[in-house]
């Protein structure tokens, strides 16, 4: 059981109707949030939403301007920054560069005057814990970028913080190192049992390290869940659209029941069949949201699975390598994609150009917004 799914669990980490004004902006808008203990919990959106503006508040280095935020039970109000038991690493790491990779480490426990011995102890755990036992005499200029950024988190986590706020921790690595580095956080963050709580604009990188994402929208959270719920179930255009690539088809409800509703797509004309009810009346426009992996493509015969076809005409198709994008026009109305993985040697393409084909999905294959 996911603490998240337990009404009786107690949260780690809550947000209780924050609101936080610069003047007259409103950077987060009556907000409210629970995270639990040993999550990985990201805060996704775009530039200005106002994710860095919830972690300065935790951090101490902002106050709401309404609201409360609780830490283990305690109310954070008036609490010092330093005496808040969080820790901020920051995307420009701001390591000394002249100081070697032990000094840097061991800088916050020097100025909380921790006794010499136990200060060596930490900085050699922590050396150990990033993997970076055999540079501990090299000054930050003689690392590598990756290296840099383990240096920065060894030295964010010395004073074992009980969480740790990353602001976009990854964003001055190369794709590579960023994707091995994500499998290094969430291994990190396994084996010490902390709350982690990063900020990120990158939806993969959300996707991949956090237990919970809250996708947020000009101060406020649009939908809280797990990266599997947010992908295949979004609750709005604007989750279905900043996540992945979706097929978002504007529709009309033609028909609802126990167990069903029946679209009719405003551009095409096409039905689409769910096994999704709605709220929406007959007459209503929606949209339907399906994944273009969702869709599938052939000449002919129509998926026999498949309670959904039409008619379509290839007028493009992506190579990617792992998986191929043909985007194919219903009429002159509307597009869908359709991504089929490359399973096989594509030694010559089966579906190409100007193609006739007949796209076909099954009843639970998207999912109908309102908003
Ligand atoms: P980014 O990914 O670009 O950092 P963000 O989601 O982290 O974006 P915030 O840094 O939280 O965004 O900022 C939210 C909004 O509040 C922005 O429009 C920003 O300009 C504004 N803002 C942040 N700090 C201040 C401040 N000290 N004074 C005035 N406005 C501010």
């Amino acid at each position: 059981f996911a603490p998240w799914e337990n009404p009786q669990a107690v949260p780690y980490i809550e947000f209780r109707n924050v609101t936080k004004r610069f003047g007259d902006f409103t950077a987060v808008d009556n907000l409210s949030l629970k995270i639990y203990e040993r999550e990985f919990f990201a805060l996704l959106g775009g530039s200005g939403c106002g994710k860095t503006t919830m972690m300065r508040m935790l951090a101490g280095f902002e106050t709401p301007t309404e609201g409360e935020i609780f830490l283990d039970g305690q109310n954070l109000a008036g609490v010092p920054p330093h005496r808040r038991p969080v820790n901020m690493m920051f995307q420009s790491y701001a390591l000394f560069p002249h100081m070697t990779v032990e000094g840097n480490i061991a800088f916050g426990l020097k100025q909380d005057r921790m006794p010499k011995g136990e200060i060596d102890a930490r900085v050699q755990e922590m050396l150990k814990l990033v993997k970076l036992e055999a540079f501990a005499k090299r000054k930050p200029h003689q690392l590598s970028g990756g290296q840099r950024q383990r240096v920065a988190l060894a030295r964010s986590l010395a004073k074992r913080p009980k969480v740790l706020l990353l602001d976009e921790p990854l964003g001055a690595l190369d794709r590579k190192l960023r994707e091995e580095t994500q499998f290094e956080l969430t291994d990190l963050q396994a084996d010490l049992g902390m709350t982690f709580l990063i900020v990120t604009h990158d939806q993969e990188e959300a996707m991949t390290v956090a237990d919970r994402i809250a996708v947020m929208d000009a101060g406020r959270i649009v939908q809280v869940a797990t990266p599997a719920e947010i992908y295949e179930t979004p609750n709005s255009r604007f989750v279905a659209d900043f996540i992945g690539d979706i097929n978002l088809i504007e529709a009309t409800v033609a028909e609802r029941g126990p167990g069903y509703t029946r679209l009719l797509a405003v551009a095409g004309g096409f039905p689409i069949e769910t096994d999704q009810e709605t709220d929406a009346a007959v007459g209503a426009t929606v949209w339907y949201a399906m994944r273009p992996e969702k869709v599938r493509i052939a000449h002919g015969t129509p998926d026999p699975g498949c309670a959904n076809a039409v008619g379509a005409t290839v007028w493009d198709i992506a190579y990617l390598g792992d998986v191929s994008i043909y985007h194919a026009r219903v009429g002159d109305a509307v597009t869908l994609r359709s991504t089929v993985a490359n399973v096989t040697r594509l030694v010559e393409r089966p579906i190409s150009w100007d193609d006739q084909v007949v796209l076909s999905w099954e009843r639970g294959a998207g999912v109908i917004l309102t908003s």
